[in-house]
This record gives C-alpha cells, structure tokens and sequence, in this order.
C-alpha cells in the first residue's frame, strides 16, 4: 500500500506472474535457432503473387493466401532498412531497452517485408524512413526470439556490453557449440502489475491493525460481526459505515483447520506440510479463516483448542497485504496464532460449522 487517505493507505500494488512454456513450430523454431547464431532468417511463399517473396520473419503460412509456406528458411540481414517508426521516449519495464529507443519497421536485406523491432539509435533526429540499421545479437544467447536485441544504424560503435554483432555471435556460438536444431519450446514469463483504490473500511482494518487491534463490524439489523469491515451487511442487503466498526478480541477458539501438503510451483515458498485454522474470536460471532499458527505441530492441532493472536513487533507490522481481495488476511501484522494452555472447549459445539 502507499498513499494516505484519512482512513491510513489507500492504494494497494498487485503483481500477478506466471510461467507458461510454449511450442515453437518448425518454422519459427528454425528462426529462433539462427538467431542464437547470430543469423536472421525468412521463409519463401508460395501464395497467389507467383510465390518467391521472402517473409521475415518467417510464418508458417502465407498471410496473402493462407497456403502453406514452403518451410525452408532463407538467410537475411542483419542489414536492414527502415520504413517506419514511432520513437518511444519514456520506456518503462515492460519495453526491450532501458533508455529511449524507436519501434520500427525494418526490412532486412534479401527479405520483401518488414519485420516490428527495436531500433536504439541514439536520439529520435537519428531516424527517418529509409535509415540503413544492422542486428545486434546477445553475446549470450538462451534460444528465445530476443536473442535478436535490437537494431542500430550502419556504422553504430556499440558499447552494451551484452550485445554483439552477427559475426561475433556467429563465431560465439561456433566455439561454445550452439545446436542447430529447431527450438522446440520457449520459456515465458508473464508478469501483470497493477494499482487498485482501498475500500475505505479495507483502509480501517489496515490501520488498525498496524496499531494491533483486530477490527470488525457489526450489523444492527442481524448481529452478525464481519471481520475486516466490509461497510455492508450481505446478509441484510444493507450500507454499514464507520459507526459500525468494533475492536475484537486476539483470542479464540479452533473450529476447523487444513493441513497444506505444498506443491511446488512458482512463487512456493514453502516445503513441509503445513495447516491453516480457521478461528472463531472469543465473545463475538467473527470468524478468522486460513490463519497460520505458531510453535503448533500439525499433527497436535484440533477442532477446540484455544488459541491467542501472535503480533509482530510494531516496527515489523507492514500493510503490503491488506488489500480488498484480503478479507480475512492477517498477514504483516500478526505471524500466526499459538496455543494459549487453556482446556479445549467442547468438539460437538463446532461440528457443524464449514468453518
Ligand atoms: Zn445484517
């Protein structure tokens, strides 16, 4: 979170990634393949205009006709012409160069169209329509469509460090050995940030328990306490607001708990079973679901057991996870729940409950 409102923070920041693996196809495996030796490929069509153009890059089909290309990759490039642009001034993360830098349109030699790629040129006056460029390639190649960096004009001294020319990469990838087969499969990873406004009630649970207090809300009309607020009652179909908020008791009873057997994944920070609680706070109806719990063996863990909240220091308590999608969510502020010593309370009063 960051920025204040009078409530506390009022933005939270959400990353969403992951990793996805896809197949390449003969053609386009065969290009990525060059492009790790430092050498740009098309592919000849066959389509309605006689065939013979050379598609770069290189498609499985030709876009005129939908007949299938022929497959067999032609060498082109690395010198090139451009025939449009567009200069980006501002990159951001999600741009293949860190400084300014133009998209264009760039039609290698020995190629009939024109391929979308990076040209780093200096300054936006070095472009215009018609500029010779010629290929950098990445001194260390991983078999992805980026081994081709990026495009600088004829003549360009380079002084990236990780980019080479095509002969260097061609003999780079001579001497380390560099397979000529097709790429079969290419490793992604896909990466989504973004900023969504706090409820004003998320708001008020996030500061309050930076302070160390639980807070919920209780509907006039039902009785019933939600924890964090949530500013409505969904069983009644009514507004709440501040007036309803209500610091809840730390201490409480387990009424239901999963033990987690992890898979890893990306993004699996764990490795040994672990268990979730859910805990029904003392005095009020509120619930607390998939809670952590500390100094608990899992296998001691049961429906009855008391439990007491375990507050992080407050210079440790932080608010990066209370976000609206967090309901329910302790984590930055309490590290878990632990067993209080005191006897269990009666199995049969939860065993109804989901939980
Ligand atoms: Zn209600």
């Amino acid at each position: 979170m960051s920025a204040e409102t009078k409530y506390g923070p009022s933005v939270t920041t959400n990353t969403v990634e992951f990793p996805y693996r896809r197949s390449l196809g003969p053609v386009v495996g065969g290009f990525v393949a060059a492009l790790a030796r430092g050498q740009i490929t098309g592919v000849r069509s066959t389509g309605v205009r006689g065939g013979g153009r050379v598609l770069c890059p290189p498609l499985e089909y030709d876009p005129d006709t939908g007949a299938a290309t022929d497959g067999e990759l032609v060498d082109v490039g690395p010198e090139g012409t451009v025939r449009s642009w567009t200069w980006v001034a501002a990159p951001d993360a999600r741009h293949p160069l860190d400084r300014p830098f133009a998209f264009a349109l760039i039609q290698l030699d020995g190629a009939d169209t024109a391929m979308v790629h990076a040209v780093d040129a200096g300054g936006e006056d070095a472009l215009r329509a018609g500029l010779r460029v010629t290929a950098r390639f990445r001194a260390q190649p991983k078999g992805r469509t980026d081994d081709l960096a990026y495009f600088v004009p004829e003549g360009t001294e380079t002084t990236d460090p990780d980019v080479v020319d095509a002969a260097a990469a061609a003999a780079g990838a001579a001497a380390a050995g560099v397979s000529t087969e097709p790429v079969q499969t290419m490793e992604f990873w896909s990466s989504l940030t973004y900023k969504e406004a706090v409820s004003p009630a998320t708001a008020r649970y996030a500061r309050s328990m930076l302070a160390g207090t639980l807070l919920g809300q209780k509907c006039p009309t039902c009785a019933k306490v939600f924890v964090p607020p949530r500013d409505f009652c969904s069983i009644d179909g009514i507004r709440l607001d501040e007036g309803h908020d209500l610091a809840l008791p730390d201490r409480g009873v387990i009424t239901n708990f999963t033990i987690v057997t992890p898979v890893p994944y990306p993004g699996q920070k764990e490795t040994e079973p672990f268990v979730r609680v859910s805990v029904l706070l003392d005095d009020v109806e509120a619930l607390m679901g998939l809670q952590p719990v500390v100094d608990i063996p899992n296998e001691e863990v049961r429906v009855g057991m008391r439990v007491e909240a375990v507050w992080l220091p407050e210079s440790e308590r932080n608010a990066e996870e209370f976000g609206n999608r967090g309901w329910g969510s302790t984590t930055g502020a309490i590290s878990g729940w632990r067993a209080t010593g005191e006897p269990d309370l009666p199995v049969e009063r939860y065993i109804d409950r989901v939980f």
